[in-house]
């Protein structure tokens, strides 16, 4: 599989990912066209993030945008990932924010979480399949006993920004889920499952209605400045334009743009799906359709019963790129599966395995902005980006039409540059040996 850290491309016309949502899903794609001469603003990436800044750049600002993707539409994590939309992004919570900017700046961020909900909402009422979402509600769960009294405690902090937030007792969990790695739970009643390749799919039909144009199969390989703002070098071909937004997050290839190197680690997240479960089973795992389900791990767990009663099942996968398919991280999703879930150990197999890249940065948190004179970026979200990218596309537009954005720390600095940027991958290794032993999971 490409390798953000070790190519310079991320391929080009490249087929959608062989995952469930490909094989049981029928999107709907817009008409894509040919590479133009010339726009107001090129957008490299058509992921969610991309799609939402064309959007906005078409509907809001009558900007003449073209959207350029390497691969098919969408064809990074935008088409593949588990469909979890959750009112967060990054890997700190409400309580990391407050302790780290504020009670007020912790509020703030809430809002704009919400609103990326909102809009998501907005978008599954105008979908034909409603993006086959599943509306259950998603859980925190404490994966040990030991993890209750640190996930209690959040919980007091989060009650006092988020009503829609409830704290699951121990003896209540049974109801909830019969898992032998479930002790306690947060429960935010408003998040929700969807099938994100619909979701894709909506967002660029969205883009192109806005007067967006989509071009795929072509791959942005150089930016230089020009009197207009960029010549785009693409391999069919270059194109004029004022502006350039970059949203190929952790798919940005290396030596795509100098201010994005080193500045964020690309990590392998892996799902399995498995056959559809039996009603019994079903009932044995106390699993329900529509509740979303992520443990308290350091390094997570995160399942969800599919509507035709399969179990998606994810988590993190190989540190490199040529490893991605190898069958034994399937196979230690599949493990992890029988830990939580015992009663499913006559499953010894899984239908589907596939993997993407997602973009860690150095403090948790993603940045969106300026990088340079007309060139703005959004990356880092370190897995969550379902629900967040539809604000993350909007902010980018806004930035890029010299808006002011929300006094929010992901609008206000670059992404931090790693240090020792060439030993992330060993760090990425120590992490994962650290994190097996802080999880109790190390034998
Ligand atoms: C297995 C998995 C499960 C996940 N589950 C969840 C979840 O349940 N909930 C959640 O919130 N988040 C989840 N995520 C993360 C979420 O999918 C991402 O945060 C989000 O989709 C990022 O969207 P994006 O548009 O920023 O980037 P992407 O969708 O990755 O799009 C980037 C695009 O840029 C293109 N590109 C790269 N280089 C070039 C170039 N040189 N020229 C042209 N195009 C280029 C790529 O081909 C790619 O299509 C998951 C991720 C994975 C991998």
């Amino acid at each position: 599989m490409y390798d953000p850290l070790i190519d310079a491309s991320p391929g080009e016309a490249q087929p959608l990912a062989d995952s469930y949502w490909h094989h049981h899903s029928q999107p709907q794609w817009p008409k894509t066209s040919n590479l133009p001469d010339s726009a107001d603003v090129v957008v490299i990436g058509s992921g969610y993030t991309g799609l939402n800044a064309a959007i906005t750049l078409a509907e809001k600002y009558q900007q003449r945008v073209v959207v350029i993707e390497a691969n098919h539409l969408s064809w990074g994590c935008s088409s593949r990932n588990a469909g979890f939309v959750m009112k967060s992004t990054g890997r700190l919570g409400l309580a990391d924010w407050q302790t780290r900017y504020g009670t007020d700046t912790a509020r703030q961020i809430l809002t704009e979480h919400e609103y990326g909900l909102e809009k998501l909402q907005q978008r599954r009422s105008e979908c034909p399949e409603q993006l086959q979402a599943q509306l259950g509600g998603y859980y925190k769960l404490a994966h040990r006993p030991q993890a209750v009294a640190a996930l209690r405690q959040q919980y007091q902090t989060l009650r006092q920004f988020d009503p829609a937030v409830r704290f699951i007792e121990p003896e209540q969990i049974n109801g909830v889920i019969h898992s032998q790695q479930a002790h306690a739970a947060l429960h935010f009643s408003d998040c929700f499952a969807l099938n994100p390749l619909l979701l894709a799919a909506a967002t660029a039909r969205k883009a192109a209605s806005s007067g967006a144009q989509l071009v795929d199969n072509t791959r942005v390989i150089a930016l230089d400045r020009s009197a207009e703002g960029y010549r785009v070098t693409t391999s069919r071909g270059t194109i004029q334009t004022g502006k350039v937004c970059i949203a190929t997050n952790a798919y940005t290839p290396k030596g795509l743009c100098a201010r994005l190197d080193n500045r964020s680690l690309p990590v392998l997240s892996s799902v399995i799906v498995t056959a559809p479960l039996t009603a019994e089973e079903i009932a044995a795992t106390g699993l329900v359709p529509g509740n979303v389900m992520m443990d308290t791990r350091e390094l997570k767990y995160y399942y969800r019963l599919l509507p035709d009663g399969r179990l998606l099942f994810g988590g993190r996968g190989a540190i490199q790129g040529k490893n991605a398919d190898d069958p034994v991280f399937a196979q230690r999703l599949l493990h992890a599966m029988w830990q939580s879930f015992p009663m499913l150990r006559r499953i010894t197999e899984w239908q589907y395995f596939w993997s993407g890249w997602v973009s860690v940065s150095l403090d948790d948190y993603p940045r969106i902005g300026a990088i340079d004179d007309n060139l703005y970026a959004a990356m880092g979200y370190c897995g969550a980006g379902v629900s967040f990218t539809s604000v993350a596309g909007e902010r980018l537009a806004d930035a890029a039409m010299a808006q002011r954005l929300p006094a929010l720390p992901y609008y206000q600095s670059p992404l931090k540059r790693f240090p020792m940027a060439r030993f992330r991958r060993l760090g990425q290794w120590l992490f994962y040996h650290y994190g097996r032993i802080k999880d109790g999971d190390w034998r």
